[in-house]
């Protein structure tokens, strides 16, 4: 194989300005010396969660100062809005389809994502690319499961013939892990910031601040963190009840 000109522990996050992304931004960034991110607008239905990337970054980036490099944001509204629409880009009633998947699916996107991703990782000499995919508490998404992405990280190495290293910290953590994750990488400090600022929910709503975040509270999106919120904090509090302290105790 020729010589790569890639940097071994040089990074691109795929981040979308939401909860799992920002935990994965502070997982990449406890472990690598230099970090980018990438960002997509595909026509999402609310610009809410690309509008909190800015913010979300600047305040995770004073968290592990030096080491935040450049931001990419990629429009693929064209693409994918011509490919036809979902409830995630336009304004339709979130529902199950026949297939037993969310209509919130948008066919092929995680899938084009890390296409352009790697693109973008091989001209900025960044081997390792890290995405927020989880299969363990999630919509059902077939392009967020382990075996989908191992198999795209050998199609994109064949095609671009480079060695990539597709790095999905939260595959098999729940939602509340995730939360424990970021308390382990940032404390309380990091949990608060993901809770206020990030966002997760499908019909964009910030007219209300619950203790898990914004969000309209009854979306599958706000289901799945609110959950997730929930079943952490209740850990917390049965540990801090039987004598051991737990990150985030007084997160709340
Ligand atoms: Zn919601």
């Amino acid at each position: 194989m020729p010589t790569e000109n890639m940097n071994d522990d040089h990074a691109l996050v795929l981040f979308s300005g939401g909860q799992d992304s920002a935990t994965c931004l502070a997982w990449a960034l406890a472990r690598y010396p230099l970090v980018e991110t990438v960002g997509f607008a595909y026509g999402q239905r609310h610009a809410v969660e690309l509008d909190c990337r800015g913010p979300v970054r600047a305040a995770i980036d004073a968290m592990w100062p030096g080491r935040l490099g450049p931001d990419h944001l990629i429009d693929l509204a064209m693409t994918l809005g011509g490919l036809g629409t979902t409830a995630l880009t336009a304004r339709t009633a979130i529902a199950m389809t026949e297939d037993g998947l969310p209509n919130t699916f948008v066919p092929g996107r995680n899938l084009l994502f890390f296409t352009c991703a790697a693109a973008l990782a091989y001209r900025r000499g960044l081997r390792r690319i890290v995405g927020g995919m989880c299969e363990t508490d999630y919509s059902g998404y077939p392009d967020c499961r382990d075996d989908t992405i191992k198999a795209m990280q050998l199609a994109l190495n064949l095609g671009m013939q480079r060695r990539f290293v597709l790095e999905t910290p939260l595959m098999w953590r729940d939602k509340a892990a995730t939360w424990e994750l970021a308390a382990s990488l940032g404390g309380d400090a990091l949990v608060e910031l993901i809770r206020a600022e990030t966002h997760s929910c499908y019909l964009g709503d910030r007219s209300r601040l619950h203790d898990w975040g914004y969000g309209c509270g009854t979306c599958p999106a706000c289901d799945l963190r609110a959950g997730g919120w929930r079943r952490w904090r209740d850990a917390a509090r049965s540990a801090s009840i039987s004598g051991s302290s737990s990150p985030g105790d007084t997160a709340s």
